[in-house]
């Protein structure tokens, strides 16, 4: 039996551990948190630090190949890893996603479409450069980052000296122009080490409070628009030579944002560049090389999910192309911790599913602890149309809130 490694035992590995056992194969999770989802549900479990080097060896000498469900890994010990099965997609790959400069810099150089951006050591040179970057703009972490933590938006000059007294004096911060956003979207990309390459439909993004809300599936937009975001996607995966999942997320904005090349000295910064397509300018935001929450709705919407299609590139079986299943549109919602937090109960209560005959699937992850924000379940509703889909969404969400 072949077993495959996930490094990551979250909501995104434990669906992706499904698929690799759907597939006849063994899922062996990494992950240093005892209390994550996967470690309940799977046998083979190893629950150590990513600094541990004798254990990771250990794991990676049990697979035939490994993969991870998210980019917060210090990769200085896989790097360090001298045999072992080979990591899916690969280090670099990883590297470049987990650091914003670096996925910026790469986006520059392959000539791909990105917003303007700037690198700022410290509160004092973001004091110096704000102005000739111009406002608003967006501040962010360069790792760590994820929902939104880590980034804070600055409209005007006004707004500068509240968020710089947040900066540490010598940490290192990338500049965004702000976008003025009229729909983000999300394409995923299957890449197996034998060249088979796989494109799923577009989907539409909705954000709250820069936290995934809602994913529509097929985005509301031109077929020649999806069909640039799809090839822009692919280019990208070819760019970074993945072997796995790319997930590439976009910005599509109605006014056209040429903020001119900077005269400061900042260490990094470049003017931005867009694709102007069919009334949108289109934007690469940023990459992740793995399962992503968007692609929750592939489980339903499509004739394979993105956890189908990186099982079978890790385990060496065809990758079929994925299609939309009809009819209609369907729509994936986040359930976050604060609907148990305002049900008052650990088991949430989803006797108002007989309401809703839209939703068609409702996943729990099985995290005990309800925090606000976090990502504890989803659902996925269908509908003739993407009007009703998001309605319905959205009032059995409201429903189980009341
Ligand atoms: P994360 O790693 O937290 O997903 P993102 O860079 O994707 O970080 O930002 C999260 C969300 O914040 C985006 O999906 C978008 O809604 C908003 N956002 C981030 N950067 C910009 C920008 N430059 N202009 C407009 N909105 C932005
Ligand atoms: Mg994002």
């Amino acid at each position: 039996m072949k077993r495959i490694g996930v490094l990551g035992g979250g909501q995104l590995g434990t669906m992706l551990a499904g698929a690799i056992h759907d597939l006849g194969a063994e899922a062996c999770i990494y992950e240093p948190d005892a209390a994550a989802p996967a470690c309940a549900r799977f046998r083979n479990v190893v629950n150590a630090p990513w600094t541990d080097a004798d254990a990771l060896g250990r794991f990676f000498s049990s697979c035939d190949a490994v993969t991870y469900e998210m980019e917060h890994i210090d990769t200085r010990a896989l790097k360090a890893l001298e045999t072992g099965a080979p990591l899916l997609p690969n280090v670099s790959v990883l590297e470049t996603a987990q650091d914003r400069i670096h996925e910026k810099t790469f986006l520059e150089r392959a000539g791909l479409p990105h917003v303007a951006f700037a690198v700022v050591r410290g509160r004092d040179e973001l004091l110096r450069v704000a102005g000739s970057f111009g406002f608003p703009f967006i501040i962010k972490t360069v790792r760590g980052g994820y929902d939104g933590k880590g980034q804070a938006f600055v409209a005007s000059a006004a707004g500068l000296g509240p968020v710089a007294a947040t900066l540490a004096a010598d940490g290192v911060y990338l500049l965004e122009e702000a976008i003025d956003l009229a729909l983000e979207a999300s394409v995923i990309v299957g890449r197996s080490p034998r060249g088979e390459e796989v494109v799923f439909p577009v989907f539409e993004n909705v954000h709250t409070e820069h936290i995934l809300d809602l994913t529509v599936v097929p985005a509301r937009i031109p077929p020649e628009l999806a069909e640039r975001l799809q090839s822009i996607a692919l280019e990208a995966a070819r760019a970074l030579d993945v072997h796995g999942l790319l997930t590439t997320e976009f910005f599509l904005s109605r006014t056209a944002t040429q903020r001119p090349a900077m005269s400061t000295n900042a260490t990094a910064h470049a003017p931005s560049r867009s694709v102007a397509v069919g009334g949108h300018h289109v934007y690469v935001n940023e990459f992740a090389p793995r399962p992503h929450n968007s692609g929750h709705v592939t489980r339903n919407a499509c004739t394979a999910s993105q956890y189908d299609v990186l099982a079978r590139v890790l385990l060496d079986v065809p990758v079929a192309s994925p299609a939309l299943v009809g009819p209609g549109v369907f729509c994936m919602g986040n359930l976050l911790g604060d609907i148990w937090l305002a049900q008052g109960r650990r088991d949430l209560d989803l006797s108002s599913l007989r309401q809703f005959p839209e939703v068609i699937d409702v996943v729990l992850y099985g995290k005990r602890d309800a925090q606000p924000r976090r990502k504890m379940g989803h659902f996925v509703t269908q509908a003739p149309d993407a009007d009703r889909a998001i309605r319905a969404a959205k009032a059995f969400r409201h429903n189980l809130l009341a």
